[in-house]
């Protein structure tokens, strides 16, 4: 395998200095490849594609014989170390196993055994995560490095070296369960991995978005199994699991990119062609079809190909892909990379085809968009899709992120500090879901959000309170809760630094109290003691939300449900302020007294409430 990769890997130096980025390397299968490796029956959709990758496979016969299992077509493409096999699953076909035969004149050239499983109980009625959920986004490579001896594997391209900020870390599965029970105690629901699976590229393979093999996680992190027992025991402790995908692009040293099946699989270009990132221009009334070909069909990056989605052959593969890993890992979600960059037509297949499947599971898209109405877009149902239904239930709120990290650290204004946010929420008609929407400070491409708000503790605390008790599914990106910082544009190895303590030389260790700083261990118990008061509280996980207008720096906000009911007062202001009870009570009426979550203590109402510089109510009342 080494030859192989070497040989790979000088032919792509040479494409590189080329400039030819139309994908040309063909490198011979050296075996017989079929994926998906294995199926299930009982499932809503009865077809079946098979891709066959191995030396000369289309100039073979292929025979297999299984109750319940028809070949409904066989399709020789451009490469012909490629057949496509659409098969046909009746409804009561049983587990079990068959050989599919490749035969050339009399002789078995290839077989392959395939494998019918039987789905876990209850498997189709998996409930996704939701609004009672929070998620808490770790970037596996730089969390905890629970087995040192994986770090870097004979024959992957890629060696670790802790002291790159760009380079491999090490950190892999086993570092994330051994540290379950702290993601559990710190009070979040759910995890969403950045992705697992095999990023075997030359460089920058830590962070996952290079794909080489769908059906793979990479051996740094541990294996396929290693994946489904992380998944049982979050499970087991009560914390869900989102799954990072993309359907974009893949890594350049993806298997099928060194020896394509066929033109139309990716989209090339006499020269490197890098996408404008420009979604909006997807939207745009007046959008150039030049700038909409460019974002659709320009690459990521250099080491990124782009598929071609309206390809059925990508579509297929990609569609099953996703339903292969919600069946054979168990997973609670997903989390759908680069949401508009795919056709949006594919996009709206998959995900109805992903519900066919399992009705309540739940998706995220990455719509990273400047305004509310473009995001809006990209969430199933809306309003202003002109006929299209992406059919993605929570979409990422960009805009609301962007007023959380400028909102409380500036002066009030009419549009300033607290209104910043009061006018991303009063645009909510533009959404179809607006409480499906995945509410984040920051993330994995962002400046951290501790810089982002200059270190400004009182900030920080508003921004949490505010995070955790408004409408949405809350996202807490690794660190947060320690204060991590960092700056983006000094390069992402700032904003996704090793988490101290994940790794055995540390010598901090932020996973225990003892480790942290008096100031980090103040904003853990700060976040803690919200996370879990939220996970019990159906009112400000479900409950409508009505909000008052921000004055003077106060921004008063209610979530109600049935007869409960939640208070939250936010003084952004730097003077102690003093507000009339009466302006609320239209949300108030037979409250007398409560109960400040923060600090949990009693409260009682009077005609005026007082709240000091900065300070965060958030009062479950009690009515009579
Ligand atoms: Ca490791």
């Amino acid at each position: 395998m080494q030859n192989l990769y070497s040989r790979i890997r000088i032919l792509l130096v040479i494409a590189l200095l080329s400039g030819f980025f139309s994908v040309n390397i063909i490198a011979s299968p050296t075996s017989l490849r079929v994926e998906p490796p294995f199926w299930w029956s009982g499932m809503h959709n009865k077809e079946l594609q098979l891709v066959v990758h191995a030396k000369d496979v289309a100039t073979t016969t292929v025979k297999m014989e299984y109750e319940g299992i028809t070949i409904k077509s066989l399709d020789k493409v451009e490469n012909p170390n490629y057949l496509f096999i659409t098969l046909e699953l009746s409804e009561n076909i049983q587990p079990g196993s068959f050989n599919i035969s490749f035969i050339e004149g009399k002789k078995e050239r290839y077989k392959y055994k395939y494998e019918i499983r039987s789905r876990k109980q209850g498997s189709a009625q998996r409930k996704g995560f939701d609004q009672s959920d929070v998620i808490y986004l770790l970037m596996p490579d730089r969390f905890a490095n629970g087995d040192p001896n994986n770090d870097s594997q004979p024959g992957m391209l890629e060696k670790a070296d802790r002291k790159n900020p760009s380079g491999r870390h090490g950190g892999d599965i086993k570092g994330i369960v051994q540290n379950l029970d702290y993601i559990r105690n710190l009070g979040v629901t759910g995890i969403w991995l950045n992705p697992l699976l095999e990023n075997n590229n030359e460089a920058y393979s830590y962070h996952g978005y290079a794909i080489t093999d769908f059906y793979k996680v990479d051996p740094r992190f541990g294996t396929n199994k290693d994946y489904v027992d992380l998944v049982d025991a979050a499970h087991q402790k009560g914390l869900k699991i989102v799954m990072d995908m993309i359907f974009n692009h893949c890594g350049i040293n993806h298997w099928f990119i060194n020896d394509l099946p066929l033109k139309g699989w990716i989209h090339e270009f006499p020269n490197f062609t890098r996408s404008n990132f420009r979604a909006e221009s997807l939207t745009d009334p007046y959008g150039a079809e030049a700038d909409r070909a460019r974002m659709l069909t320009g690459w990521f990056d250099t080491s990124m190909p782009d598929l071609d989605q309206r390809n059925p052959f990508v579509k297929n593969y990609l569609i099953q892909n996703s339903i292969w890993w919600i069946e054979y890992a168990d997973i609670d979600g997903i989390r759908m990379d680069t949401q508009p960059y795919p056709y949006k037509e594919m996009m709206s297949e998959w995900a109805q085809r992903v519900f066919d499947e399992y009705p309540n599971f739940n998706i995220v898209g990455e719509a990273w968009m400047q305004r509310e109405s473009m995001t809006a877009f990209y969430q199933k149902d809306s309003k202003f899709g002109n006929g299209y239904n992406s059919n993605i239930p929570s979409i990422t709120d960009f805009p609301l992120r962007n007023a959380i990290t400028q909102a409380f650290i500036e002066p009030e204004g009419w549009t300033e500090g607290m209104a910043r946010i009061y006018y991303v929420l009063a645009q909510d008609f533009l959404y179809a879901h607006p409480f499906n929407n995945l509410i984040f400070a920051d993330n994995h491409d962002l400046d951290r959000f501790y810089t982002s708000i200059k270190g400004d503790t009182d900030a920080w605390k508003l921004a949490m309170t505010f995070l955790l008790t408004t409408r949405g599914i809350p996202m807490i990106y690794y660190g947060t809760e320690y204060l991590a910082e960092g700056e983006e544009h000094k390069g992402h190895g700032e904003i996704r630094k090793d988490f101290p303590g994940g790794w055995q030389t540390d010598s901090l260790n932020y996973f225990t109290a003892s480790g942290r700083s008096p100031i980090q261990n103040e904003a853990f118990n700060y976040l803690q003691n919200l996370l879990k008061w939220r996970s019990t509280n159906k009112a400000v996980q479900f409950g409508k939300l009505k909000h008052f207008i921000p004055q003077n720096g106060v921004y008063v906000y209610f979530r109600e449900l049935d007869n409960k009911k939640v208070m939250i007062l936010l003084n952004n202001s730097s003077d102690a302020q003093s507000v009339e009870t009466e302006r609320f009570k239209e949300s108030m009426k037979g409250v007398s007294r409560g109960r400040n979550i923060i600090g949990n203590k009693p409260f009682t109402f009077r005609n005026t409430i007082l709240l000091e510089p900065r300070q965060a109510l958030v009062i479950e009342l009690e009515t009579e």
